[in-house]
């Protein structure tokens, strides 16, 4: 208990994973919480200060799911291991106490195992940092588990937004700048747990020691020119990987410094209402990401989803991967070819961090071969000439090609030779190096196996000397191998002379069990070779793990070139599949889009088996006689705001250097997409709908430029009508002469569409409906012009609102349209004529029960058994 406690003491904020033999035991508080938090029991071991202690535990080899469930609950853990075995521990005194430390400290974006960790989604572990005067600020970013590492500077009220499109899984925040703005919004921006770290951390000649420390370097220059801030945000992050890693190297690669300016502006709101990498629900399911996704590779899938979270603004980068991609389209069966070989790569990234940080194994080994011989593979497929092909693809070409590198290709034969079919997780099992790869393992293995034998051998020696044909020899972890036969023969073997060559172990109700000299040296023959040939595996294996070392920075290459590949064929494949194209990019502020059509809708509705009407949008800002802006209205559910997001989206994809879905678009490069659309209460944030509303709409009126894309929804619907509609002219008004930015502005007020009287750059559009006997069909194509009705009443019956109310509310609308000046006169319509609702019909608003609401009545749950209540279910299940 005193060596747990003071171990405890120093890692006050986690639970403390105790390793005791196979177990990892939690104590006090902690136990309590963990068993919350895992659904295990709760027990009680010995006592302190007179009182019990709580104790719950987890077998070790079961860890890596438990560990998972308390990380996502929000937990971080100490993991504290036996630092020498018992029999080490016993040299040192009779009663001496094994040795524990912290090998690790788990949080949320410190993970490596692939359990606990989504393939498909990079981890960013993000510390941020401000300069002095509060006006810059800098990102240092890192993904241990898969070594990448980037610094950035940036302008502090851009650092939300930044850090937003990174896979944030945890933020880390100095105490020092908590109390400043940025830094205030970043934290409550932030969706990942933050962590608050001592000021002192993040100073700038703190990032500097680190890095030297890291790098083995003496000077940093050879990394770039680093700001103060920007090393104070890499002193803060390297410190926290230094402490979670309890003291083992820290081992990421050399530092990346990203341009931020360098990548189209999409701010928290946008990201989240376009759906990008999420769907509102929060699920990958129904997002952009998800819809068009087709890697094959988890690096190829975290390239993926970072292009789309981060679209490029510059043109050079952007027509090289769309290069890559045309190159791939224009040749389906090169596209199937290198997605087959390629699908056969293993997750090389992470395999190869966790060897570098020691907590990889031999199935890591055969990842890392297997990746390299698919890789190389697919570059052979790609053609020999790499002039002839794009750059993107020319340079994967080279450096997936093992015959560039000789080091890497005797790396992966010798790993494919050496490593058997299916290894182990952990080196320390044994059993995973091949036979034939090494002399002095297959001869302890020889020595182990000619043992066997020969005990096998014995028992016939022994049934033949005992005359007990049933005699047996077996093993136990107890007694090791020993004789065993059936109690009624035990008698004459305790007697001379069988006695002399039996020794008696053990008496059970219808066994005795004997050892004999002979057995007991081939045992002792077995267990040295088998110790022998257990640490010649791993030393065979921390070999590997060196050359992997020396060759890190080739195999990070490897993992890029394998990501770049596998993207640009992804975009092909999805190209096929959506009938998307290449997108034209244009030096002037155009947006011209022929047939266009909303991914993530079009894939849902085709899954039930409907088309998608796709439509053309032509905008053009800083051009004379052009629109820049559109007013977009017509009845709810006809397609608007479906409309105002393809366009986003097209934006999004073309600059993150994908196809779009469309016969063509030409885009004039952008440096910002905007969107509000939809309100939603943030009441997590103490914001109402028209709060939120008008701090979206603030942001993007001050913020849009000449180059940017806009898309506002239904802006003024959170308040009053007059109110809003006077927001909404005021907005249209700013956007068109002050922004200029081209814009999409869907709105139900049909005052706005007389704007464009007065806007030259301004046009009207709608989408069509028709009715059709009584009914509204949708047509979903947008037609210049305003919308001549709204058909709120006809949506709200095929809302399935009662009918009486339905004919109530066509009525009042009636006499609106013909009186318009004041929707206050409402109440007088029931003088003026209009039934009031008769007890009668009023019945008819009330369902009528369902067979399982009546059922449900009658239930009373207090006084179900557990049994009955799963009864209950089956037959409400039934009923439903
Ligand atoms: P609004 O914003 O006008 O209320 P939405 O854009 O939300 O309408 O569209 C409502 C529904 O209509 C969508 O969920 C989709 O199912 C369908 N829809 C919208 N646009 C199209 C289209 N171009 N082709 C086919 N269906 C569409």
């Amino acid at each position: 208990m005193a060596q747990y406690l003071s171990i405890k003491a120093r890692h006050e904020d986690a639970l403390l994973f105790f390793r005791m033999g196979d177990f990892y035991e939690l104590f006090f508080q902690d136990a309590v919480q963990a068993a919350d938090i895992l659904d295990i029991t709760l027990t009680a071991r010995g006592e302190y200060d007179g009182k019990p202690i709580p104790m719950a535990g987890v077998p070790y080899h079961a860890a890596e799911g438990y560990l998972a469930r308390l990380i996502k609950a929000g937990c971080r853990v100490a993991v504290c291991e036996q630092t020498e075995s018992p029999a080490e521990a016993k040299k040192r005194g009779s009663k001496a106490i094994v040795n524990r430390d912290i090998v690790r400290i788990v949080t949320p974006g410190t993970l490596t195992e692939d359990a606990l960790l989504p393939a498909r989604q990079g981890q960013a572990l993000c510390a941020v940092s401000l300069g002095a005067g509060g006006t810059e600020a800098a990102i240092a970013v890192c993904d241990v588990s898969t070594g990448r590492f980037d610094v950035s500077a940036l302008a502090a009220d851009a650092l939300a937004d930044t850090l937003m499109a990174y896979p944030l899984s945890e933020l880390l925040v100095s105490e020092g700048d908590l109390d400043k703005p940025a830094v205030a919004n970043a934290v409550a921006a932030s969706a990942a747990p933050v962590t608050f770290r001592p000021a002192r951390a993040a100073s700038h000649t703190s990032g500097q020691t680190l890095m030297k420390e890291t790098f083995g370097v003496s000077a940093l220059e050879a990394f770039g020119d680093f700001t103060r801030t920007e090393l104070a945000a890499v002193g803060l992050l390297l410190d926290y990987v230094k402490l979670t890693q309890a003291g083992s190297d820290i081992r990421l690669d050399p530092p990346i410094r990203a341009q931020e300016n360098g990548h189209l502006a999409i701010d928290p709101a946008t990201r989240t209402s376009l759906e990008i990498d999420r769907s509102m629900r929060g699920e990958r399911d129904g997002s952009l990401l998800g819809t068009i996704d087709r890697t094959v590779t988890a690096p190829g899938a975290r390239l993926l989803s970072a292009r789309l979270s981060r679209p490029s603004v510059e043109r050079a980068e952007i027509e090289a991967r769309l290069d890559a991609a045309s190159w791939f389209a224009d040749d389906r069966d090169m596209v199937d070819a290198v997605r087959t070989s390629l699908k056969a790569a293993p997750d090389i990234e992470r395999a190869r961090t966790r060897l570098r940080l020691g907590r990889g194994g031999p199935r890591d080994l055969a990842a890392i071969s297997r990746a390299l011989i698919a890789s190389d593979e697919a570059a052979a497929l790609l053609g020999g000439d790499v002039s002839a092909l794009p750059q993107k693809i020319a340079l994967a070409a080279e450096a997936l090609n093992l015959s560039n590198s000789p080091d890497l290709r005797q790396l992966a034969d010798d790993l494919e030779t050496a490593i058997t079919e299916n290894p182990p997780t952990l080196a320390r099992e044994g059993g995973f190096i091949s036979k034939g790869w090494d002399s002095a393992l297959d001869e302890a293995r020889g020595l182990r196996d000619d043992s066997r034998q020969i005990i096998a051998g014995l028992q016939a020696k022994y049934a033949e000397l005992t005359g007990i044909n049933a005699l047996k020899i077996k093993f136990n972890n107890v007694l090791g191998y020993f004789v065993d036969v059936p109690a009624r023969h035990g008698d004459p073997m305790m007697k001379a002379p069988l006695s002399e060559t039996f020794i008696h172990r053990q008496t059970l109700a219808s066994n005795v069990r004997f050892s004999t000299q002979e057995l007991s040296e081939l045992a002792g023959r077995i267990s040295r070779a088998e110790d022998e040939s257990r640490s010649r595996e791993i030393a065979i294996f921390d070999q590997f793990c060196e050359r992997i070392e020396t060759l890190s920075s080739t195999l990070a290459r490897t993992a890029n070139a394998i990501a770049e590949l596998d993207v640009a064929a992804a975009t092909a494949e999805w190209a096929f599949a959506a009938d998307a194209v290449r997108p034209v990019l244009s030096d002037s502020i155009v947006f011209e889009a022929d047939g266009l059509r909303h991914p993530v809708v079009e894939a849902a509705l085709k899954k039930d088996g409907q088309g998608f009407t796709a439509n053309n949008l032509s905008l053009s800002a800083n051009e004379e006689a052009a629109t820049c802006l559109l007013l977009v209205t017509g009845p709810n559910m006809a397609g608007k705001s479906t409309y105002l997001r393809q366009a986003a989206l097209a934006v999004i994809m073309a600059q993150a250097g994908l196809f779009v879905p469309a016969r063509s678009l030409t885009l004039g490069l952008t440096d910002r997409v905007f969107s509000r659309v939809g309100a939603s209460d943030d009441l997590a944030r103490g914001r109402s709908t028209f709060m939120v509303e008008m701090v979206e709409t603030a942001a993007i009126l001050n913020q849009a430029t000449e180059r940017s894309f806009v898309i506002m929804d239904e802006v003024g619907r959170g308040t009053s009508t007059w109110d809003g509609l006077a927001i909404a002219w005021a907005a249209v008004e700013h956007l068109h002469s002050v922004n200029k930015a081209r814009a999409l502005f869907a709105t139900h007020y049909h005052e706005l569409t007389k704007l464009v009287d007065d806007l030259p750059g301004a046009a009207n559009a709608s989408l069509r409906a028709k009715e059709w006997k009584d009914d509204l069909v949708f047509l979903h194509e947008v037609q210049s012009g305003p919308a001549d009705k709204s058909y709120g009443v006809q949506v709200a019956r095929l809302a399935g609102l009662p009918k009486k109310a339905v004919k109530r509310a066509a009525q009042i609308l009636k006499q609106l349209e013909a009186e318009p000046s004041a929707p206050e006169s409402l109440p007088l319509f029931a003088a003026a004529g209009f039934a009031p609702a008769t007890e009668e019909d009023e019945t008819d608003f009330t369902p009528s029960p369902s067979e399982a609401d009546k059922l449900l009545q009658q239930v009373d749950p207090d006084a179900l058994t557990p049994r009955e209540a799963l009864d209950m279910l089956y037959r409400l299940k039934a009923l439903s």
